[in-house]
């Protein structure tokens, strides 16, 4: 079996499963063009949040609508993938290897940053799914850990799949004009962020809190990035990052996708 890379991509807003004209949305309608189908999927998302990682043991992952203030069409859509428990068990032990103790979670479902993403990659549902909790205390080189704890899955057949927002400012988000040009703090962080992935300086990548220009405007929490670098830590060392995709949502959210071989 080959392998597959690790890859992140940003959600961006609920909305983008329904903005067919959104650059993200035509992206994540052919992700899975790139790489082997998958056999399940182990998906890393901004929107569970838990102090010790936690895996969804669901045999049936119920749709989480995790928003307020969108159209009906959003809360009516539903992604009815199988779960994965034995997949969140492996993980689980793979973790327990490295060290670091994860905890099952029997009923949690799929949030909106696993699965409106899925409905555009995956929209007939019926690879098995299951999700990995991010940790807010913990910084970068944390989850980069539990990436590599997690790499031999990629030689099972399991797509990891990181899914947060390369910048993820949404106070600042409500007083942009809809036209208006990307601004500068915005492009200073994704470009340098962006440099350090595809020349393989993860180690900088990693002190990005420190080392990123303009790193807190563009993540007041951390949550978002958080995925990233899980993504990362399953990818070989030595190997940089690919670039899947690249567009600015709403002129401020930066919706890169990479990948990691
Ligand atoms: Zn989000």
């Amino acid at each position: 079996m080959s392998s597959l890379p690790a890859i992140f991509i940003s959600h961006g807003s609920p909305m983008l499963a329904l903005e067919q004209d959104a650059p993200a949305h035509h992206f994540l309608c052919r992700l899975a063009e790139l790489f082997p189908r998958p056999q399940a999927i182990l998906a890393i998302s901004a929107h569970w949040e838990t102090p010790e990682p936690a895996l969804s043991l669901a045999e049936q992952p119920a749709t989480i609508h995790d928003f307020r203030g969108f159209p009906p069409a959003l809360f009516a859509m539903r992604y009815p993938a199988p779960g994965a428990p034995a997949l969140a068990r492996r993980a689980g032990e793979l973790l327990a290897q490295a060290g670091i103790r994860a905890f099952g979670s029997a009923d949690r479902g799929l949030d909106h940053g696993a699965w409106t993403p899925l409905t555009l990659a995956f929209p007939d549902a019926d690879i098995p799914v299951t999700q990995l909790s991010v940790q807010p205390d913990r910084d970068a080189g944390w989850h980069a850990r539990i990436g590599a704890a997690l790499r031999p899955l990629r030689d099972e057949g399991v797509l990891i799949l990181g899914s947060g927002s390369f910048t993820h400012n949404l106070m600042e988000m409500r007083y942009q004009a809809p036209d208006a040009p990307v601004p500068d703090w915005v492009n200073q962080f994704a470009d340098w962020m962006r440099g350090a992935l595809l020349e393989g300086r993860q180690d900088a990548a990693l002190d990005w809190l420190r080392q990123a220009p303009e790193a807190r405007r563009n993540h007041p929490t951390t949550e978002h990035l958080l995925p990233l670098f899980v993504a990362m830590g399953a990818g070989t060392p030595g190997i940089p990052a690919r670039l899947l995709h690249s567009s600015t949502d709403r002129v401020i959210l930066a919706m890169d996708a990479f990948a990691f071989d």
